[in-house]
């Protein structure tokens, strides 16, 4: 019977792909919490809020809002000359308004 199983789990990950069984346990690195699968090494997302794996829109909304916006911010170029430049929301300091 064992064979079967074997077999079954052969296809399945061919035709449908990991089935993420065997996964760490969750943890934060870089305000980031997450599983690993341990067979394909896929970061699985984990709200600890709410202590489940996140959805796919969830994970969606998450990497738009760590993306951050691009603005268009007046940086001082030389002395009395300023030109506009795009700056990503990372590269900025946070307390510059
Ligand atoms: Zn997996």
């Amino acid at each position: 019977m064992s064979i079967f199983v074997a077999i079954f789990n052969f296809l399945y990950e061919i035709f449908l792909g990991c089935r993420h069984q065997h996964l760490t346990r969750p943890f934060t690195l870089q305000q980031q919490t997450y599983m690993v699968c341990l067979d394909c090494g896929k970061q699985i997302y984990y709200s600890p809020e709410t202590m489940r794996p996140l959805t796919a829109r969830e994970v969606r909304r998450m990497s738009v809002a760590q993306a951050g916006e691009v603005r268009i911010m007046p940086a001082s170029v030389g002395v009395g000359v300023s030109a506009p430049t795009l700056v990503p929301a990372r590269s900025r300091k946070p307390n510059a308004a």
